[in-house]
């Protein structure tokens, strides 16, 4: 009993390392990971507006073709004018060229709606460069601060999650399943030890009786007022410094 007291003492003075080395981070994850999605979304809005100019020139050049072609025929037709021998056939042409005209007109005012559409866009991606350069130069930044943060204390990291390693394995599952619930609901701090006869979470007063029971090191004792698990000074001089 006293070895799952001891070893669930270590596991918590480890993870409170650890968190101190998280909190020298701060923000700083978070603040890298949320420019990483901000810079995505900018790129493929810029891609997106790319693709509506491309498309649109794309509808563009086709128009301008067939306005040519249009063009081409009402002229043969009016030449064909001169040629028929019935009225018939002359109206009939002149039909066609209405048609052709007609046609030209709705294509015109298109090609200039799709001209319109492709300037907006090509502007809107313009417009986005530089915000996209802005916000690279800011992830670049926080960036290096937080690898320069990572660099400092990697070493003391790798060291302190090997060590967690070696013992989450010797400690009993359902002692580790107590011990994450408790650090979980209470700040990251599951076992406490008890100094002068207090409770080293809450600083509740432990009562003498159970003061004297946690010394016999043969169960697990919860503090009354915080719920998290108690230690005796021996178990917490005898844990090894880390
Ligand atoms: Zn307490």
């Amino acid at each position: 009993m006293e070895d799952r007291l001891r070893l669930l003492y270590s596991l918590q003075k480890i993870d409170s390392s650890l968190d101190e080395l998280r909190d020298l981070k701060g923000d700083l994850p978070k603040i890298v990971a949320d420019l990483v999605q901000k810079v995505k979304e900018r790129i493929g809005e810029k891609h997106a507006l790319e693709e509506t100019v491309k498309a649109a020139l794309v509808r563009r050049d086709a128009t301008d073709t067939e306005i040519l072609s249009l063009r081409e025929k009402a002229e043969k037709y009016k030449t064909q004018q001169f040629e028929v021998k019935t009225n018939r056939q002359y109206d009939m042409l002149a039909r066609e060229i209405d048609a052709a005209q007609e046609a030209v007109a709705r294509m015109t005012k298109e090609l200039e709606l799709l001209e319109g559409r492709a300037t907006v866009a090509r502007d809107d991606a313009a417009r986005l460069v530089p915000e996209i350069e802005t916000l690279e130069g800011e992830l670049a930044d926080q960036r290096n601060q937080l690898e320069a943060v990572n660099k400092e204390h990697e070493e003391e990291e790798l060291k302190l999650k090997h060590e967690r390693e070696k013992i989450v394995v010797r400690i009993k599952p359902a002692d580790l399943t107590m011990y994450e619930r408790i650090r979980k609901a209470k700040d990251g701090r599951a076992v406490v030890a008890v100094k002068r006869r207090a409770c080293g979470g809450c600083y509740n007063r432990v009562p003498p009786q159970k003061v004297l029971e946690l010394r016999k090191n043969d169960m697990f004792m919860t503090c009354e007022r915080c719920g998290r698990i108690l230690v005796s000074d021996e178990i917490t001089e005898a844990a090894s410094p880390i």
